[in-house]
């Protein structure tokens, strides 16, 4: 009921001096008594932002000053949107969130009161991404992209070993393989898994793959499209020009890699030959642990499937809300 009343004008107190602002926009606004620092956000109310990683959706255009990793920032311009990056102050520490290189959470400490805010997060280890660890903390805001009960992942070895063989049946029958997932992040987890094929890209990721060799990922060597077993590409439809050029020269079979493949249409939307569930985000089991582990007095659920994930937050008595 508390908190109730506060988010109906947008302003939760979170501890003495410190509130959290929700913009008009679903943005996140943390005010500090020394700063006010946006989440993912820059509105004029800013002092700063936290820019967590570097997907699209999350992306600012601002010149505020901006918390972020060296990843992040680089990625950021590559993507159109140069920021100026700040030191972080003594009492806030960016941390790995285990969702993309670079992809950081935020834990804010004043006066002894730990406020954590995770943006896309994945406590699993999948190759060369180390998995989000949990940190106590007394406030714990959580993004809920896959809150529903059905949202449970398979383990990452298990589904890319199913990945290899539907690769390796399909090179025994001399057919291209294409795998494709989302052109930042998915896509090098499973260029790095199959790093020792022979194989090549799309255009597209090249800037990206680069980036993340500039950070000591190792993808592997890749070759021309003739003598490659295996395409990575972008998402997407599987009847398109660069396709069909390419269906012209030799038969190829198309895989799509996504947490959303859970959902069992989801390779038809790409009229894709097989899909894997390969996510860079907790699971629902996985985000229902984390709120457990922080121990945290209150939980504000943003992005996703917020309203469910709530309910069930609360029937176990935790004081929860969505913002
Ligand atoms: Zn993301
Ligand atoms: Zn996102």
């Amino acid at each position: 009921m508390f908190i109730n009343t506060f988010l109906k004008r947008g302003k939760i107190p979170l501890k003495q001096g410190i509130f959290m602002q929700i913009l008009s926009d679903k943005g996140l606004i943390i005010k500090t008594k020394n700063y006010n620092i946006g989440l993912d956000t820059a509105s004029s109310d800013c002092d700063c932002c936290f820019l967590s990683h570097a997907h699209t959706d999350h992306l600012l255009k601002t010149d505020k000053k901006v918390l972020c990793s060296e990843e992040t920032r680089i990625l950021s311009k590559i993507r159109g949107r140069e920021v100026r990056v700040m030191q972080a102050p003594k009492n806030i520490k960016l941390f790995n969130s285990g969702h993309i290189l670079g992809s950081k959470s935020l834990l804010i400490e004043e006066d002894g009161e730990k406020i954590l805010f995770t943006a896309d997060f994945c406590p699993r280890t999948r190759g060369f991404m180390e998995g989000f660890k949990t940190v106590k903390c007394d406030s714990l805001i959580i993004e809920s992209t896959f809150g529903r009960p059905y949202f449970i992942f398979p383990d990452f070895e298990e589904e890319m070993k199913k990945a290899k063989d539907f690769a390796k049946d399909n090179i025994k029958k001399d057919y291209l393989t294409v795998l494709m997932g989302y052109p930042l992040g998915k896509i090098q987890q499973i260029q790095h898994y199959f790093k020792d094929y022979e194989k090549t890209i799309h255009p597209d990721l090249k800037v990206y793959n680069d980036v993340h060799d500039s950070f000591g990922v190792n993808l592997g060597i890749f070759n021309g499209l003739e003598e490659s077993d295996l395409l990575f590409t972008p998402l997407m439809k599987t009847n398109n020009e660069y396709f069909n050029n390419i269906k012209r020269m030799r038969g190829v079979k198309f895989a799509v890699f996504s947490g959303w493949n859970i959902i069992p249409s989801y390779k038809d939307r790409f009229s894709a030959d097989e899909g894997f569930t390969i996510s860079d985000h907790a699971d629902f089991k996985e985000l229902l642990n984390t709120v457990h582990e922080s121990k945290a007095e209150n939980v504000y659920v943003h992005h996703g499937n917020c309203k469910e994930f709530v309910n069930i937050l609360k029937a176990e008595g935790i004081n929860a809300e969505k913002v």
